[in-house]
C-alpha cells in the first residue's frame, strides 16, 4: 500500500496570506503547506482522504488520473472545498463517485453543495453517490477492510480511518481507549499535530507523540500542521525516533494487512 500526502498544513495553509514569519518565508519546498489529505494506493485501488481547497493543484502536482471513492473524515472546509473539482474524474471515468462520511456530514453535504445533490441538476455538475457510515461499523469494499475510527474534534464528533496497518487520524481533540484498541497492530500512525502549544480542538505535539507512543506503531507521520512550527529541517530535528514531519508530495509505503 502506498500513501501520498497530498497536503499538510493547517486550515490556512503555509505560507499564510501577508505572513512574514521565518516558516512562511522558508524557501524550503517543505514548507510550502496545501490542505491535509491523502491518496491511497492498494491493489487495484486508488482512493482519498478528504478533498480540500487545494484538490485541483494537488491532483495536477501527483498527476493522479484515477480516483475509486473518498473517505470523509468531516465538513470543515479544509477538508471538504475541492469537491466540485472532481467532475473531471466524472468524465473520465465516465461513472459517479462514492463518498463515505458520518451522518452529520452527510447532511451538511448535502444541504452546503445543493445544486450537486438536488434532482434535476445542471448537466456537467459533479456526480457523486454520498454514502453516510456508521463508525461503529467496518467496511469492506472488495479486499479492503476499512474501519472507522471515532474521534473528537473540539465538540464535534469526526471520522478517523484504519486501513490495513495504517491509521488516519485528522483533526482530533481526543480518542476514547475503546477507539484507540481499533488502532492494535498497526505499523504506521498518520496523526495531526497542530502546532506546540494547546488548541481547543486540535491536539498538539506532545499529545500526538502520547498518541502514537501508546501504540504498536513503529512510524509516525505529523500532518495537518501549521506555520507556528519552526521550518521543517528544525521541526524533523526536534522530534523522537521515529516520528517524521510529512510534507506535500512525501510517499510512504505500508504493509497492506
Ligand atoms: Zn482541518
Ligand atoms: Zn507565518
Ligand atoms: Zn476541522
Amino acid at each position: 500500500m502506498k500513501i501520498t500526502f497530498l497536503g499538510t498544513g493547517t486550515s490556512l495553509g503555509v505560507p499564510i496570506i501577508g505572513c512574514s514569519c521565518e516558516t512562511c518565508n522558508s524557501k524550503d519546498p517543505r514548507d510550502k503547506r496545501l490542505r491535509t489529505s491523502c491518496y491511497v494506493q492498494t491493489g487495484d485501488y486508488h482512493f482519498l482522504i478528504d478533498i480540500g481547497p487545494d484538490f485541483r493543484q494537488q491532483m495536477l502536482r501527483e498527476k493522479i488520473s484515477k480516483i475509486d471513492f473518498v473517505l470523509i473524515t468531516h465538513e470543515h472546509n479544509d477538508h471538504i472545498a475541492g469537491i466540485d473539482d472532481i467532475r473531471p474524474f466524472n468524465f473520465m471515468q465516465n461513472q459517479s463517485i462514492n463518498f463515505y462520511c458520518n451522518d452529520r456530514v452527510y447532511h451538511d453535504l448535502i444541504s452546503k453543495y445543493d445544486y450537486i445533490f438536488k434532482e434535476n441538476k445542471y448537466p456537467g455538475s459533479p456526480s457523486i453517490n454520498l454514502k453516510p457510515i456508521l463508525y461503529d461499523e467496518a467496511m469492506y469494499l472488495e479486499e479492503l477492510n476499512i474501519v472507522p475510527i471515532l474521534l473528537m474534534h473540539g465538540k464535534i464528533d469526526i471520522l478517523g480511518y484504519r486501513i490495513g496497518k495504517m491509521a488516519y487520524l485528522t483533526d482530533i481533540s481526543s480518542i476514547s481507549s475503546e477507539e484507540l484498541s481499533k488502532l492494535q497492530g498497526i505499523e504506521v500512525l498518520i496523526i495531526s499535530a497542530l502546532r506546540k502549544e494547546s488548541h481547543h480542538s486540535h491536539i498538539n505535539l506532545s499529545q500526538a507523540i502520547d498518541i502514537y507512543q501508546s501504540t504498536s506503531a513503529s512510524r509516525c507521520y505529523l500532518i495537518h500542521l501549521s506555520h507556528h512550527y519552526p521550518c521543517h529541517e528544525a521541526l524533523q530535528s526536534e522530534l523522537p525516533s521515529g516520528v517524521f514531519a510529512a510534507y506535500d508530495g512525501m510517499s510512504i509505503g505500508v504493509t497492506k494487512m
